[in-house]
């Protein structure tokens, strides 16, 4: 038996899940959504994150970037490991996807902030 809370909305009803076999129970959810994200942890938990990454040439040195949707949990520590040796220049906007495809996880990963060119005298 496990114990978790929901956190698909502020509700954040409290689960209770069985697990025999392949089959998963899950009770003290408010809605199915309770339901489908207890199953998800249990089978394949996703998360999304954010990062900092490297800028050359800009007015700041790093510039925060997203996974582009949910990622399974074990590619977590492979994009954080990829995104502490990129580099990339100046400028960067809103959007611009950094890495696509990262690891191989089906989603990119996206500048979530905007990092100008560095002046010059
Ligand atoms: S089970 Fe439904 S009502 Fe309860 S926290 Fe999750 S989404 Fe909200």
């Amino acid at each position: 038996m496990k114990e978790m809370v929901c956190i698909r909305c502020p509700i954040g009803c409290r689960l209770t899940i069985r697990r025999e076999g392949e089959e998963i129970q899950v009770s003290g959810n408010g809605c199915p959504r309770g339901r489908e994200y207890a199953v998800t942890e249990m089978t394949r938990p996703v998360r999304t994150f954010s990062v900092a990454v490297r800028v050359a040439g800009g007015d700041r040195g790093a510039v925060a970037v997203r996974v582009s949707k949910p990622v399974e949990k074990r590619y977590i520590q492979d994009i954080a490991r990829i995104a502490r040796t990129l580099l990339i220049s100046a400028p960067v906007s809103v959007g611009q996807i950094v890495v696509k495809n990262v690891c191989g996880s089906g989603a990119d990963l996206v500048a979530i902030a905007a990092v100008g060119c560095e002046k010059t005298l």
